[in-house]
């Protein structure tokens, strides 16, 4: 008798739960929704990032930007289209006293694998070297979802100038506002996937606090 209430009650309990066919068929749905609802919020969101893109390639730069991009070469210039925004990356040039102009050509010699989006002087002059929409050859795996700005240093301490600075905040708050970005997708170099944590820029790394102040400048700047 107690042996037939066992065997009912688990006969109940194996209804509520269903056949084992109907859990497989609800399985099979759970799973094709979970899917179908990915490939759309992902596909959207790509979709998304490839329009905004895009329209990097239309947006145009403030005028204390001068436009002097690099011959199109395959390496320091590949040519290839961002594939995301995540970031701003600020580098230093490495080299005292070296002017935006003179590493802006240094960029441009055929001998050479790297670049930046933008290279920031010491008189506080700044040099567009890639278009907005395509990649530069700066941050490492940040490259593909990331623009760069180097800034020329005075000297071997590696802090930037007072003009050299203060153009640099402009410059990453403006595009920070054009890009959809806040000061925290600003990075450093050293902050980057695959830079091994590269001392650069140099004095920013060595001094947190410092780096924290810029970017506080540039918050209140966007
Ligand atoms: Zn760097």
């Amino acid at each position: 008798m107690r042996h037939d209430r066992y065997r009912q009650q688990n006969r109940q309990a194996a209804s509520r739960r269903g056949s084992p066919r109907r859990r497989r068929r609800r399985t099979a749905g759970i799973m094709l929704f979970v899917l179908v609802a990915s490939v759309l919020i992902f596909g959207g969101m790509k979709v998304l990032t490839l329009i905004k893109v895009h329209n990097l390639a239309s947006l145009e730069v403030p005028s204390y930007v001068t436009q002097e991009y690099l011959t199109e070469d395959g390496h320091h210039r590949t040519g290839k289209s961002l594939t995301g925004i995540k970031n701003i990356v600020i580098h230093y040039t490495a080299n005292p006293g070296s002017t935006a102009q003179e590493n802006r050509d240094y960029f441009n010699q055929s001998t050479t694998y790297v670049s930046s989006h933008f290279i920031v002087g010491l008189q506080g002059e700044i040099i567009q070297c890639i278009p907005l929409n395509e990649q530069s050859s700066a941050s490492n795996r940040a490259n593909p979802y990331s623009i760069s700005i180097e800034v020329c240093i005075p000297d071997s301490t590696g802090e930037f100038n007072i003009p050299a600075y203060n153009s640099a905040v402009k410059l990453t708050a403006w595009l920070c506002r054009n890009l959809g970005l806040s000061a925290d997708d600003v990075i450093r170099h050293y902050d980057c996937d695959g830079a091994n944590h590269k001392d650069c820029p140099k004095y920013y790394v060595e001094h947190p606090q410092a780096w924290a102040q810029f970017k506080e400048y540039v918050r209140e700047r966007i």
